[in-house]
């Protein structure tokens, strides 16, 4: 048993606040910082079913990579999804925090655990997100490279394998073969433009709308969308390992969820 405190300082080192985009809301969002931690759950959203998971398993933390409350709320209304789970996690004491960009940005975060899942070596940053006085630079996404080049549509398989996924969606721009890729985990369509600018040959993320298809292969660049929830859930489990091997002095249970799956199926 540690305290919360404790928990909280080991998912600093992990992934540190101060890395994270000035819109998001990583940190500790239930609970209190002098809690006792007997058991922690690691998932990438805070669902009933997750929630359920931790009452069952005896676990009386969570840590998510999407923050559950994300903006200001004005009322907990216990008859609407959100206040529900805050009253189900009050009622079982159960902590919750989150590191959602940060643990994007981090050095062996949701995007170097993405990239290494589907082949990518020789990483470099491609969105920077800030820049230290000593050289550090801190990026969201990565971009990588094969080590061959490739068939757009093979290295397309090669990310369905890697990935927990039936399916990806390939948007392609023509002939031209793949070796070197940018990524953002996530939703990062917003990135295409910079990607095909950074002369990546095919740019991979979740979410990708039509007009955003349309502005890659106008651009020459191909687009694998193999969905929001594939392109981040493997951090679950590397999340669970790091905290695990943190707080090992303390000989700390953590668990990962295995029982989530993505929001769209194929039928
Ligand atoms: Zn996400």
């Amino acid at each position: 048993m540690v305290k919360c405190q404790v928990v909280m300082d080991a998912l600093e080192r992990i992934a540190p606040k101060r890395l994270a985009e000035d819109w998001d809301n990583p940190g500790l969002l239930v609970g209190a910082f002098n809690q006792d931690i007997r058991k922690i759950l690691v998932c990438l959203d805070v669902s009933d079913a997750v929630v359920e998971q931790a009452v069952k398993t005896g676990a009386n933390m969570i840590v998510a990579h999407h923050p559950l409350i994300f903006k200001g709320i004005k009322k907990i209304r216990t008859d609407l999804p959100l206040g529900a789970r805050l009253q189900n996690l009050l009622k079982h004491d159960i902590a919750v925090a989150a590191a959602h960009t940060n643990l994007d940005i981090a050095v062996g975060g949701v995007n170097d655990v993405l990239a290494e899942a589907i082949g990518l070596g020789k990483l470099s940053t491609f969105v920077i997100t800030s820049q230290e006085e000593d050289g550090t630079v801190e990026s969201l996404g990565r971009i990588g490279s094969l080590p061959a080049p490739m068939e757009v549509t093979d290295f397309a398989r090669q990310i369905r394998e890697a990935l927990p996924t039936e399916h990806v969606r390939l948007v392609n721009a023509g002939p031209r073969p793949v070796r070197k890729v940018a990524l953002c985990s996530g939703s990062g369509a917003e990135f295409i433009q910079k990607a095909a600018f950074m002369g990546a040959d095919a740019y991979v993320t979740g979410d990708v709308k039509y007009h955003e298809a349309q502005t890659a292969v106008e651009m020459g660049m191909h687009v694998i969308d193999a969905g929001h929830f594939a392109t981040e859930f493997p951090v679950v489990e590397v999340l669970c390992e790091r905290l695990a091997a943190e707080l090992a002095e303390y000989h700390m249970e953590v668990i990962a969820d295995t029982e989530s799956g993505d929001f769209f199926t194929i039928v």
